[in-house]
């Protein structure tokens, strides 16, 4: 070695590890941000950090960034807060100094640790692959992470085995709307980011925290824990490092299951944990649930909706239903909501309920809402052509793909088909958590000529929110909120102010889930005279609706 080290840390060097001829080192000191050079050069003089340094100076593959950004990341945080394992190491394409191309190379680097297991020095070691061992590298991978889960259930097996006095959990996890991503951003980058997160996960987990790609987008892992706090932690920080993929928005979907029975097999456990998984999809606020043992039935109910869900929509089993709107005032009908339902040959009426969150989340609910909105076009022409005075219907539009499917194209062409004047179809968007992309779908919708409601405002999440950013030109008070803040003097003050800042900004209101007089009074004495709710009509068949509509409005 021909080069200087400094005396305090030639003492920690020469335990550290045998210098390969054909490597390149390098030994970093984080706390004193000095970084020496072993035998070959790679850096320029002072370079102070050097995996900032590879990352800025263009040495690293782009396709290799993301994993790279992971490792680092998994350092930052050994160095702040701690690491228990020995080493980190990972794959990644480089440019080897006096070449132009770009070489698969593994990184490893070998922790010194104080007492607290804080990182204080780092030996560095990069090596290219050979021919060969890149062979054995890629069948390694065919065999062990990716391709065997025979090879993986008895290193599961081990895992349990080996840890007898230690919790154990299974963790499973999927990307969620995976097949959206394929849609949007194509397979390849599909693919690509499955490959960054089996590389990372390669990174993020310890030896004995074994872990499998197990199909397309659903990958395991079984993790030694303490409590369950430490668990949800380690589930939170690995999702932290997992979803940095090239500014692309995805999120991940984790099922638990706890090891009770550790004489049961091990493919048990990853049932449950997959159960776990199936049943947390969907849900906005959460994503980690644990298993338990009344998942199944449930799970039973949301297959058999699946199994039976594109034979219905054949056989005319979803009909429309409308619930009138009144004014309070004359008491009139000023509109419609059109609500889907599901007449089910053997299970009797399903209430949307049941149905609507698990087609949002398999995307069928393309199909039904394009169906509801046709019923609805097809309603107001049969009106006109009938003689009955129209009023508008408005008909809710799914969040979850406002973003990759045409709303505007599809309802436009609608109107044309039957000849329905726009100002007749209204659309009402649910508020949600995050507020992004539906703020542009909206004013688009505008723009188009739509009148769009703000659905069950007030429901909580990001109300206030979202009406700062978009358009909306109706606001729905929600049931919920009308009720629970009837009940105070403070809360009707508040379902007061509401209305009369929504008039301020130029907001049509109209309440939902009306179900007494005093409700109807109090919201009239408050200045919202629309009202839709069971105390003037449930939802009800289109016929019923026709002859009420018929009889209230035209005598
Ligand atoms: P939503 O759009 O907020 O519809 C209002 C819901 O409140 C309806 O429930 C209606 O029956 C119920 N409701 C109305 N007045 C009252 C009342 O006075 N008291 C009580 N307790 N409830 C009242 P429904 O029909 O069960 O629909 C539930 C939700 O399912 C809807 O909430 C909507 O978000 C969704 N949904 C229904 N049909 C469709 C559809 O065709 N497409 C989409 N995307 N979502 C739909
Ligand atoms: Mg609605
Ligand atoms: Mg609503």
């Amino acid at each position: 070695m021909s080069v200087n080290i400094p005396e305090k840390y030639a003492d920690r060097l020469v335990s550290m590890m045998q210098l390969d001829e054909d490597a390149i080192h390098f030994f970093w000191s984080p706390k004193d941000n000095v970084t020496i050079q072993l035998a070959a050069k790679f850096f320029p003089e002072n370079v102070k950090d050097p995996l900032d340094y590879i990352r800025e100076s263009g040495m690293v593959d782009e396709q290799s960034l993301p994993v790279f950004d992971v490792f680092c990341a998994k350092i930052e945080s050994g160095i702040l807060m701690g690491i228990e394992t020995n080493s980190a190491g990972t794959d990644v394409s480089v440019k080897l100094p006096g070449s132009d191309d770009f070489v698969m190379c593994h990184l490893y680097a070998l922790f010194l640790r104080d007492e607290d297991n804080k990182i204080t020095d780092i030996h560095f070691n990069l090596r290219q692959y050979s021919l060969k061992e890149q062979f054995d590298r890629d069948v390694l991978t065919y065999f062990t992470s990716d391709k065997n889960p025979k090879l993986y259930s008895r290193r599961c097996a081990n895992t349990i085995k080996a840890n007898p006095d230690k919790n154990i959990a299974f963790i499973q996890f999927d990307v969620e709307r995976f097949k959206l991503i394929n849609e949007t951003y194509g397979v390849d980058v599909g693919d690509e980011l499955l490959q960054f997160i089996n590389d990372s996960l390669a990174i993020v987990c310890t030896e004995e925290q074994p872990f499998c790609r197990l199909t397309a987008d659903v990958f395991m892992i079984v993790t030694t824990f303490e409590t369950q706090d430490d668990l949800v932690a380690f589930i939170h920080k690995m999702e932290s490092m997992l979803c940095g993929y090239k500014n692309m928005e995805y999120r991940l979907v984790f099922g638990v299951a706890v090891v009770d029975d550790r004489t049961v097999h091990t493919r048990r456990h990853g049932d449950n944990a997959s159960l776990a998984r199936q049943l947390i999809k969907g849900n906005a606020l959460e994503n980690i649930g644990f298993y338990n043992t009344n998942m199944k039935s449930k799970l039973q109910k949301k297959q058999a909706i699946e199994d039976d869900m594109h034979k219905a929509l054949l056989n005319g089993e979803f009909v429309m239903y409308l619930q009138p709107k009144h004014s309070i005032k004359t008491g009139k009908i000023i509109g419609a909501e059109a609500l889907a339902r599901w007449q089910h040959p053997t299970k009797g009426m399903i209430s949307p309920g049941d149905f609507i969150p698990v087609f949002e989340e398999n995307g069928f609910i393309l199909k039904l809402d394009t169906f509801i909105w046709e019923e609805a076009c097809a309603r107001i022409r049969s009106w006109i052509d009938n003689g009955i005075p129209p009023v508008p219907i408005s008909v809710n539009v799914s969040r979850e793909y406002l973003q990759t499917y045409d709303v505007v194209e599809k309802v436009t062409d609608l109107l044309t088909k039957y000849d329905v004047p726009i100002p007749l179809l209204e659309l009402e968007i649910t508020e949600s958590i995050d507020g992004t992309g539906v703020e542009d779908v909206v004013k688009r919708m505008k723009d188009a000529g739509f009148t769009m409601l703000m659905d069950d405002f007030g429901s909580g999440y990001s109300s206030l929110n979202m009406l700062k950013t978009t358009q909306f030109d109706v606001l729905k008070i929600d049931r919920s909120f009308l009720s629970e803040f009837m009940e105070s003097a403070r809360g009707r003050k508040i379902i007061e102010h509401t209305i009369s800042m929504s008039q301020d900004i130029g907001l049509d209101i109209i309440a939902e889930g009306v179900e007494t007089i005093e409700q109807a009074e109090f919201l009239s004495e408050c200045g919202c005279d629309s009202a839709q709710g069971f105390y003037y009509s449930k939802p009800i068949p289109v016929a019923e609706f026709d002859k009420r509509l018929v009889e209230v409005n035209m005598k």
